[in-house]
């Protein structure tokens, strides 16, 4: 029978074999998988974390024994062990491959309690943050990042569209940090980090304006975007990522798209952005908008049954700034008139909002409805999920041309077809690679554009 140190030396051997077929960066990121003891079908593994040890389970478990009965002959099952870095003591638990359902931690604030952090937001914590399929995957990380800073997954890069939590989720992990360890943290808008730059180069205080940012233990900086086509704010920041990365300190950063879209950002700063864990945020579905809500009604001094709650729901379905602005009129209405809110005054006093979403931009609506109209369809069928080709052709055309005429990122266009962002990345270069084959293209393409931008001003 083999011995242990047979087994530690197979797992050695393994993670040799892992680290050659997945290349140095993902071995790196995802194999820090030490080896602590076996039993004879068994190897007890140790993992940073749940998440992390999730993460493994999901990606690579049957991969690795794979492998490992490659090696041994045997069918031997992974079992992986928690081992915290901060307090030491592991946790046992057994591996089970299929376990879904398995809520993350909740994280408990030690009791005695910091000053609160003058950059964040006292609301903005895990708590008060709703998990749904659209941010599990992020809020997990997110919360595994707040317990290792430094450690887990560095930096953290958080995108997706307006209103859907990135702030609320980046100083989340800010308060609890602040909360638990003693550690410095600055939160910063990406503009207001550009102006604090900018004035300092004009008042001679490069100085102290390196120092500020370079000796902290968590950076967090919020709509990434911004720095688009701000050069020297991007040279500084790339050394200011640098001397924090190299020293292991916490960054976290938001952006309204992929930093793969980020187009006049530096590509050193930009594969920066890249090196870490980067995570979407999707809109929540109508399960989460109701969660949410109920959360959100507990902070009110009014109550809300459960019709109301699927009535907003139901029609609010953007993401959850609109939501909240739906349940801030109740509240203003309740405080007004003294009365409950019941179904029809929510009705009443929220149809405009279940009317017409705000518009800050040509409507993705209209192009869809042009587009459709234009090919003889209804645009529900532009918006479905059928893939026939009479149907996916114009849907891509629809994608490309919202790409093209108004600002909204590929993951925020992506939402009004109810698909990501890489849908819509790869509709728009098969639209390109049509367009080379057939010249006649582009000259639709243009006569829908100014059919969309004539339905666009009578809107
Ligand atoms: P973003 O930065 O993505 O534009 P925010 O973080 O500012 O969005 O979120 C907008 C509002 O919605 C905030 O008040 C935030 O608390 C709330 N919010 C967003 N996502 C959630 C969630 N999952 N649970 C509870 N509140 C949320
Ligand atoms: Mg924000």
């Amino acid at each position: 029978m083999a011995e242990w140190n047979d087994y530690a030396l197979f797992w050695k051997e393994t993670l040799n074999i892992i680290k050659s077929e997945k290349g140095e960066q993902e071995f790196s990121m995802w194999f820090n998988l030490e080896f602590l003891k076996a039993a004879e079908k068994e190897i007890f593994i140790a993992v940073p974390s749940s998440f992390y040890r999730d993460q493994v389970r999901q990606r690579y478990q049957n991969y690795i024994e794979t492998k490992l009965k490659g090696l041994t002959g045997r069918d031997i099952s992974i079992i992986f062990e928690i081992k915290p870095r901060e307090n030491g003591e592991a946790v046992l638990e057994r591996s089970v491959k299929s376990d879904p359902g398995e809520a993350a931690p909740e994280i408990t604030p030690k009791k005695e309690k910091r000053t609160a952090h003058a950059q964040l937001s006292k609301d903005y914590t895990f708590e008060r943050y709703v998990t749904g399929d659209n941010n599990n995957f992020a809020s997990n990380a997110a919360q595994a990042i707040a317990r290792n800073p430094g450690n887990a997954y560095n930096p953290f890069f958080i995108y997706g569209g307006v209103g859907l939590g990135k702030t609320h989720l980046m100083q989340a992990i800010g308060n609890y940090i602040h909360e638990n360890s003693k550690g410095k943290i600055i939160s910063i808008t990406a503009e207001n980090f550009t102006n604090e730059f900018v004035l300092a180069i004009k008042e001679d205080r490069m100085p102290v304006f390196k120092n500020k940012y370079r000796f902290i233990d968590t950076l967090l900086i919020d709509d990434i975007h911004f720095l688009e086509n701000k050069w020297e704010t991007q040279e500084e920041l790339f050394h200011t990522f640098n001397a924090l990365y190299d020293a292991k300190k916490q960054i976290v950063f938001t952006c309204d798209r992929p930093a793969s879209e980020l187009k006049k950002i530096n590509t050193r700063l930009r594969s920066r952005f890249e090196r870490g864990l980067n995570v979407d945020l999707q809109p929540p579905n109508f399960e989460t908008r109701c969660a949410i809500l109920k959360k959100k009604v507990e902070d009110t001094h009014i109550t809300l049954s459960d019709e109301v709650i699927s009535l907003i729901s139901k029609n609010v379905s953007t993401n959850v700034r609109d939501l909240e602005a739906a349940l801030t009129k109740l509240v203003a209405y309740s405080n007004l008139v003294g009365k409950p809110v019941n179904l029809d005054i929510a009705q009443q006093q929220l149809k405009d909002m279940f009317a017409s979403p705000r518009q800050t931009n040509i409507s993705i609506d209209i192009i869809q409805r042009v587009v459709a109209d234009y090919f003889s369809l209804p645009s529900s069928d532009i918006k479905g999920k059928k893939r026939t080709q009479n149907i996916v052709f114009p849907r891509q055309l629809a994608m490309h041309i919202a790409r093209e005429i108004t600002e909204f990122s590929t993951t925020e266009i992506g939402q009004y077809f109810g698909r990501d962002h890489t849908t819509v990345m790869h509709a728009c270069q098969k639209i390109e690679e049509k367009k080379q084959a057939d010249p006649t293209l582009d000259s639709t393409i243009q006569t829908l554009i100014r059919m969309i931008k004539d339905a666009n001003a009578k809107y």
